[in-house]
């Protein structure tokens, strides 16, 4: 199986939950704390991210990037970073 994981720009986020109800994963999730803007920010909650890219695809704010890696592999590969 193909897995992957996600970086989120913290700061960026503005906890609008389109990447939580776009994730067939369902490992994305609100923090407790605030970001800087007063957000609960998005969060990885669960290490199932297959690297699909959905939550990257639908994040209005360009918060997410995506890398994916096969099974095994020493190196992670980047798939997408959506234009700011
Ligand atoms: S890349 Fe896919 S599986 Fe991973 S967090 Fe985003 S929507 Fe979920
Ligand atoms: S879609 Fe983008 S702005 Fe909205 S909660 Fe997810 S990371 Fe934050």
């Amino acid at each position: 199986m193909i897995r992957g994981t996600v970086l989120i720009a913290q700061e960026v986020c503005k906890g609008c939950e389109l990447c939580i109800a776009a994730c067939p994963q369902e490992c994305l999730g609100l923090s407790e704390q605030l970001n800087i803007k007063g957000y609960r920010y998005v969060r990885l909650i669960r290490e199932t991210c297959t690297g699909c890219i959905n939550c990257a695809l639908v994040c209005p704010d360009a918060a997410i990037t995506v890398f994916r890696e096969p099974k095994g592999a020493a190196k992670k590969t980047l798939v997408v970073q959506p234009a700011t």
